[in-house]
């Protein structure tokens, strides 16, 4: 039976790099929970439905259509058979996605779909699934469990130089608030799980800390 690795952290703590990264030199498939949050946001959004209202994002929220690739080197993610890779990037998009993410028929609906993934792809292998969640709801039996962060400092420089020259002050502040509401929500709140293998990848390449990554996996 296939692998999970489940790793959870901070927006900008080096999540998605390292996850990609461990998942191509481990031979494993890969799935970004985050861009499932951000699909969802940016058709609620595209629908004109009044984000700040849970009751109305709970009403809609089981009608679009999301569909995650799994390839570690090229994810795609598609609404009704949109591609949204880029749009789910938008500036509304993260100001909007912790919101709509706090609530809970938003996280039970993705929370059946990501489960449907990892059956099928452990079923053939594995999977490395990034998250806020995934060590402590998606995946609590997850085998190899990491909590990455960084300083506020490093992870807005490392988020502003992948929006191709953001503005780092602005970056900080619009990560820095999210964190605040993930971590803060009732439903599935960022924690570190149990069990889970702290890394502060501040001082670290990337290089260095998927090394870290595929050494746990393989020990
Ligand atoms: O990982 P990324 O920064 O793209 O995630 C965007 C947002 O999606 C997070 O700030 C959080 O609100 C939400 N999210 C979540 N649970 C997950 C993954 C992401 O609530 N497992």
């Amino acid at each position: 039976s296939g692998l999970v690795v489940a790793i959870d952290g901070t927006s900008g703590s080096g999540k998605s790099s390292t996850s990609r990264g461990a998942a191509d030199r481990l031979g494993l498939r890969y799935l970004d929970t985050g861009a499932m949050f951000r699909a969802m946001t940016w058709w609620l959004l595209d629908q004109g439905v009044d984000v700040h209202d849970p009751a109305a994002v709970a009403a809609r929220c089981a009608e679009p259509q999301i569909v995650s690739g799994t390839d570690p080197l090229a994810p795609t993610i598609t609404v009704d058979g949109t591609d949204v890779g880029v749009a789910i990037r938008s500036d509304a998009v993260n100001a909007a996605v912790s919101p709509v993410s706090a609530v809970p028929e938003v996280r039970a609906r993705l929370l059946d779909l990501q489960r449907a993934v990892i059956a099928a792809e452990t079923a053939e292998g594995g999977i490395v699934v990034e998250g806020r969640d995934i060590g402590s709801v998606v995946a609590p039996d997850a085998p190899v469990k990491l909590y990455l962060s960084a300083d506020p400092g490093a992870r807005a420089a490392r988020r502003a130089a992948e929006q191709g020259g953001a503005d780092v002050a602005a970056t900080r502040e619009s990560l820095l608030a999210r964190d605040q509401i993930d971590s803060g929500r009732a439903t599935a709140p960022l924690v570190m799980a149990d069990g889970a293998v702290h890394i502060d990848t501040t001082a670290y390449t990337l290089d260095e800390v998927i090394g870290q990554v595929v050494a746990l996996v393989e020990d």
